[in-house]
C-alpha cells in the first residue's frame, strides 16, 4: 500500500531563521521547474531537520549525522530523482562530520544544504561545533565550513547564505539545483540561519556578512583566491557569505559520482527488477559506496 502523507503547519518558532530556508528551498525548486514527485527531501536531525515534513515533496527524517549517506544511496538507486538533504551545523559538522567531508570527495550530484546558527537548538542552546568561544561556556574557536569546503579539491558547488537576505539565498538554490541537476557533481550551501530562541544573531550577522562577490579580486573558479578571500574577511571580523566555489568546466575529469558508476543513469530502483540480470552491476555499486 503507498500513503501519501501531506505537509503539516511548521512546529518552528516563530522569526526562526529557518523559515527563509523553507521558502527559498520552495520558490528555487519552483523556479527551476521541479515535479514534486521527483523531488526527495531527506532531513537531518534537530530542529531543521524537520523541513521535509512541511514541504509537499517526497521526505525521509535520516539517523543522525547520517542523512548524506542516505540521500547518496537515494541519489544512486534512482539518478533521475532531485535530492536534497538539509539539516543542522549540529547534526553536520558533530556526529556526521565523517560524512560531511566524504561527500565532496564523493561527488555525487545533490545539494546539501545546513542550516547554521551555532547552537542545538532543539535540546535548548548547547554549543554546536560553530560556536563561538565564550557562547555557553564554549572554550574551543569555531569549526568553518567554506574554509573546509574549500580546501578539498572536487568538482562541487560551494555557497554560504544568509536568512535575513531571501532573495540571494534563492537564486543561490536555483544555481545550485541546476548544477545538480545537469549532474555536475555534489552543491553544498550552508545558510546562516539564526536560533531566535537560543542565540539571536540576526542583528550582528546582518552587520557583518559580506558578499564576496564584491571584493576585489574575487574569482569563484579559483579556491586558492577564494580561500584568501574568505581568511581576510573573517580576520577582519566580518562573515564572508555568497558563492566560494564554481567550477569553471563542467564535469572534467572529476565526473560526478552517479556518472562514474552508472553511465546510462539506470540506477537499481529504475533497472529491470531480475536482480541474476544486474547482479554484477548491483555488486560493483555496493562495493563502491562501501
Ligand atoms: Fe529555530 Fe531555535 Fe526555535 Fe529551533 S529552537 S525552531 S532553531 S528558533
Amino acid at each position: 500500500m503507498v500513503e501519501s502523507v501531506k505537509s503539516h503547519a511548521s512546529t518552528w518558532c516563530p522569526g526562526c531563521g529557518d523559515f527563509g530556508v523553507l521558502a527559498a528551498v520552495k520558490k528555487a525548486a519552483q523556479e527551476v521547474g521541479i515535479p514534486p514527485n521527483e523531488e526527495v527531501l531527506v532531513g537531518g536531525i534537530g530542529c531543521s531537520g524537520g523541513i521535509h515534513n512541511f514541504i509537499d515533496v517526497n521526505g525521509i527524517h535520516a539517523l543522525h549525522g547520517r542523512l548524506l549517506a542516505q540521500a547518496i544511496g537515494i541519489k544512486l538507486a534512482n539518478p533521475k530523482l532531485t535530492v536534497i538533504a538539509a539539516g543542522g551545523d549540529g547534526d553536520g559538522y558533530a556526529i556526521g562530520m565523517g560524512h560531511f567531508m566524504h561527500a565532496f570527495k564523493k561527488n555525487a550530484s545533490i545539494l546539501y544544504i545546513v542550516m547554521m546558527n551555532e547552537t542545538y537548538g532543539l535540546t535548548k542552546g548547547q554549543a554546536a561545533p560553530t560556536a563561538p568561544i565564550g557562547y555557553e561556556g564554549n572554550v574551543e574557536p569555531p569549526f568553518d565550513a567554506m574554509l573546509t569546503a574549500l580546501s578539498i579539491p572536487a568538482h562541487n558547488f560551494i555557497a554560504r547564505t544568509f536568512s535575513g537576505d531571501p532573495r540571494t539565498m534563492t537564486a543561490t538554490l536555483v544555481e545550485a539545483l541546476k548544477f545538480t541537476r545537469g549532474n555536475q557533481g555534489y552543491a553544498f550551501v550552508e545558510d546562516l540561519s539564526p536560533c531566535v530562541t537560543y542565540n539571536d544573531t540576526f542583528k550582528d550577522w546582518r552587520q557583518r556578512v559580506v558578499d564576496v562577490s564584491k571584493l576585489e579580486g574575487y574569482d569563484a573558479s579559483n579556491r586558492h583566491t577564494m580561500f584568501r578571500l574568505c581568511l581576510e574577511t573573517m580576520h577582519s571580523g566580518k562573515i564572508p557569505i555568497g558563492v566560494m566555489h564554481r567550477p569553471k568546466t563542467p564535469n572534467g575529469d572529476a565526473q560526478a559520482l552517479e556518472l562514474k558508476l552508472l553511465p546510462d543513469l539506470i540506477g537499481p530502483a529504475n533497472a529491470d527488477i531480475d536482480l541474476e540480470l544486474n547482479r554484477e552491476a548491483y555488486t560493483k555499486l555496493l562495493r563502491s559506496v562501501g
